[in-house]
């Protein structure tokens, strides 16, 4: 259920907050489009005019003269963003594009000095319209006024702010009634501090800043466009995911089924994998490995349907199958040689309450074979909780059993917990094995895994000895046993039988019995 509702819900959320996102980008990258082009056209006028300025100082013609007058008329005609030219001279305005004025105003001193030189007052009184308030730009002998709404005259889209800053100096213009301290953090480059998102954009001329800023609720037309793109892909998915997750649990449900059944009508068989004294070379005893043929020839991996039993709480009922199994397979054997052992695997799920060692107890009751030839293994997941586990193999040690810690170094084993368990052996996994011979990090740890069961005082096996280099290393370190295809892959009960009976012709008995080194309960 939950993997299901992940399933739809991370799609979903995915879409929602994918479009979102995209909408703010695409909005930003619109406003930073609008801030440059509005940067362009109006630092473009600060320019033209100053041209028009440079071009007026490198005339020589008779200063005020009437052809002066009409010249300066034809230029601020022509450049429409001009609307005044005047002649100054000593500071004084001596005549300007209406021609020269009665009153011959002084200059007021300007507010900035623009990149190219040329000087810029913001509140420029004009001869001919004292209640107007112009931008006036001075180069040399001239200087130009400028009607400021000029400026604002190419606007951002609906909604959007704009100031034109001078930075420094004050403002050009603004629109849409920006707000000041915004304007300011923008410029900085900080965040901006207000509680609704705001997207800003700023663009910076030689002379002028376009600061635009816009509430990120109005990114909400883009988002309703983004979401009808990304959501139906998130909605898709969000189908197939729950799909998956149906499929999956379905087949995992009617694979316990079918796992269940098979433990029923007795599908199950029960493989043996020689277990070999390291120093003799004699065959010990074997481990007990579970396979299920499913219908249609299938084998599945055990480490997979036992999952799946561990899962749906078949696991008891599979372990005493084994157990039975083992029980038909080996008395025989086990009768006549008592020195010879079978291991069998418990789940995690065995190691909480001990039940299948009542189990065992019973089968074993009227039969032949003694109980510490049933050797119990359970890997490290099996004992992560101590105070359950502790108990359990007390009891199995008691009934007379040895019990092994599998798949050692691959879970989370602690030398700490060890001590507190009163295990007898210790499986070495294959990966430690795999490592010997290799300069990895992992070979390291052989050693050292090695060094702490001696410690403990316990028996050592180690697991998937495919070369004969590992199997000498092993050796040479006083590992007791080794079990893996070097010696024989798991095979069927009749095949080992015969397989032990061979090994035992040809080499002497061990010196040290399984059991015997382990400090078992007698
Ligand atoms: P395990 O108990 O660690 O068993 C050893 C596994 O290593 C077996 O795989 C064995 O076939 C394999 N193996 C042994 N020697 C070699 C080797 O030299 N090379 C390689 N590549 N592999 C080797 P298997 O039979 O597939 O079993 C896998 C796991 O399934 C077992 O690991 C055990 O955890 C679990 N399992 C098997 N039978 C039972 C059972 O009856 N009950 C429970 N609870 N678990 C079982
Ligand atoms: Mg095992
Ligand atoms: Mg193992």
């Amino acid at each position: 259920m939950l993997l299901a509702a992940a399933g739809a819900f991370l799609p979903i959320g995915f879409a929602l907050q994918m479009s979102w996102s995209r909408a703010v980008a695409l909005e930003q990258q619109s406003l930073d489009n609008q801030a440059q082009r509005i940067l362009k056209y109006t630092q473009g006028m600060l320019d033209q005019t100053v041209e028009v300025l440079r071009r007026l100082n490198a005339m020589r013609i008779d200063p005020c003269s009437p052809q002066h007058v009409r010249m300066m008329q034809t230029l601020s005609l022509q450049e429409r963003s001009i609307d005044e030219l005047a002649y100054v001279a000593d500071g004084h305005v001596r005549c300007t594009s209406w021609g020269i004025p009665e009153d011959q105003a002084r200059l007021e001193p300007p507010h900035m000095y623009l990149k190219s030189g040329a000087a810029l007052r913001l509140d420029a009184v004009p001869v001919v319209s004292p209640g107007l308030r112009m931008v006036a730009v001075r180069h040399g002998d001239y200087s130009a006024l400028i009607e400021p709404g000029r400026f604002t005259q190419l606007t951002p889209a609906d909604g959007v702010q704009m100031a034109l800053v001078l930075p420094g100096s004050g403002m050009l213009g603004s629109h849409n009634h920006p707000d000041l301290m915004l304007v300011a953090q923008a410029l900085n480059g900080g965040k901006l501090d207000v509680e609704e998102d705001y997207l800003s954009a700023v663009a910076r001329g030689d002379d002028i800043a376009v600061v635009l800023l816009e509430p990120a609720s109005e990114a909400l037309s883009s988002l309703r466009r983004e979401r009808n793109l990304w959501l139906p892909m998130g909605g898709m998915t969000a189908v197939v995911m729950i799909g998956l997750v149906c499929w999956l649990s379905r087949r995992r449900l009617s694979l316990a089924g079918e796992l269940a059944t098979a433990v029923s009508r007795r599908e199950l068989a029960v493989h043996y994998q020689p277990i070999i004294d390291l120093r003799s070379g004699r065959c010990v005893g074997a481990e007990a490995l579970v396979r299920w043929q499913r219908p249609g020839g299938k084998q599945m991996r055990p480490d997979v349907f036992i999952a799946i039993a561990e899962e749906n709480g078949i696991l008891p009922r599979i372990t005493a199958e084994v157990f039975r199994l083992v029980i038909r397979d080996m008395e025989e054997l086990l009768a006549v040689d008592r020195g010879v052992h079978i291991s069998v695997n418990l789940g995690a799920s065995d190691m909480k309450d001990g039940e299948v060692l009542r189990v065992l107890e019973r089968m074993l009751l009227h039969t032949s074979i003694e109980p510490r030839q049933i050797w119990l293994e359970a890997t490290e997941r099996g004992f992560m909780d101590v105070d359950t586990a502790g108990p359990v193999i007390a009891e199995a040690r008691r009934l007379g059993h040895a019990v092994a810690i599998d798949d050692f170094g691959t879970g989370y084993s602690s030398l700490a917990y060890l001590q507190r368990l009163p295990l007898d052996s210790l499986k070495i996994d294959k990966t430690f094995v795999d490592a010997i011979g290799t300069d990895s990090a992992t070979h390291k740890v052989t050693e050292h895994i090695i060094g702490m069961a001696r410690s403990l005082n316990l028996l050592t096996v180690a697991e998937g000895i495919e070369r004969q280099d590992q199997a000498d290393y092993l050796k040479a370190r006083e590992v007791d046993f080794g079990q893996g295809w070097l010696y024989g892959k798991p095979m069927p009960a009749a095949e080992f039988i015969k397989y032990y009976l061979r090994n035992v012709e040809s080499t002497p008995p061990p010196q040290r019995m399984p059991g015997e080194g382990a400090p078992l309960a007698a």
